[in-house]
């Protein structure tokens, strides 16, 4: 029997039955079961890599990643209008995630792509895992299929590339980064064999992981374009947003952490 879930639509606001949205969408390769685990779970384990998962609690999601968080009507809505194009631009971000060209030096360049259609459905995303007011703006963008253009003060979105087949979203988390006077707020989704990025009051002194792509905002909707992106490919093995150490950075941070947890107890 299919789950009834009542609620508040992520992108009308409209109360009533909610529907069951994969994030990314089903077709960009997230139509297999799934079983996420909140980032706090790690918080109250303590002292756990963050791909050590064992006797964690888990949703079973066997429809794919995703949440009860649209309407009947916005949800079929937003697959018709830039699902498909969402879609065809993960499966060829397939192709930059596994090709042997060197990072550093190439750009790989997307053809006939929707822009907007693209920007619109990552929003919508955004929309579903973080419920704030803030993003009011958002969802007026993403409801209305011509409306171009976002307010870039407000918002930036980065991408980026990566190889390790995780799909995982975090809220909005304010992060002190390097000193800086002013915190980074960052909320983040990762999406095999894609990550974005979506910072709120971006300020031009913060260092900002990914490549901005907030610019795909200010195509039309019917608006076709080649997009040449870097080559940036990011690791993932940690629900923190914007980290992308690897699994032997992670240990050997944990490892120092544990020497100065020894050195300190010892009275
Ligand atoms: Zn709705």
């Amino acid at each position: 029997m299919a789950k009834k879930v009542y609620g508040k639509c992520a992108l009308c606001g409209k109360e009533g039955k909610l529907t069951f949205e994969h994030i990314p969408p089903e077709a960009a390769f997230n139509n297999t079961p799934a079983k996420p685990i909140p980032g706090d779970e790690f918080l109250l384990r303590g002292n756990v890599y963050p791909w050590e998962t064992h006797g964690i609690p888990y949703q079973n999601l066997q429809q794919g990643m995703g949440m009860y968080s649209l309407c009947e009507t916005c949800n079929p809505l937003t697959g018709s209008l830039y699902g498909n194009e969402y879609k065809e631009f993960a499966q060829r971000a397939i192709q930059v995630a596994f090709s042997d060209v060197d990072p550093s030096k190439s750009e790989v360049v997307f053809q006939n792509v929707h822009p907007l259609r693209v920007i619109k459905q990552i929003a919508s995303m955004f929309c579903s895992t973080t419920r704030i007011e803030q993003l009011d703006e958002l969802r007026t963008f993403v409801l209305d299929k011509e409306k171009r253009g976002i307010d870039k003060s407000k918002f930036e979105f980065r991408m980026y590339f990566t190889r390790d087949n995780v799909i995982k979203w975090t809220g909005f988390n304010v992060l002190c980064i390097g000193g800086e006077p002013n915190p980074v707020i960052l909320s983040e989704i990762t999406a095999f064999p894609l990550g974005f990025i979506l910072y709120l009051n971006p300020s031009e002194v913060h260092h900002k992981a990914g490549i901005d792509i907030t610019s795909f905002s200010d195509f039309g909707y019917d608006d076709i374009c080649d997009v040449h992106s870097p080559i940036l490919i990011h690791t993932v093995n940690s629900w923190v947003p914007g980290d992308y150490r690897s699994r032997e950075e992670i240990i050997a941070t944990f490892e120092k952490n544990r020497e100065w947890e020894r050195e300190h107890s010892e009275v």
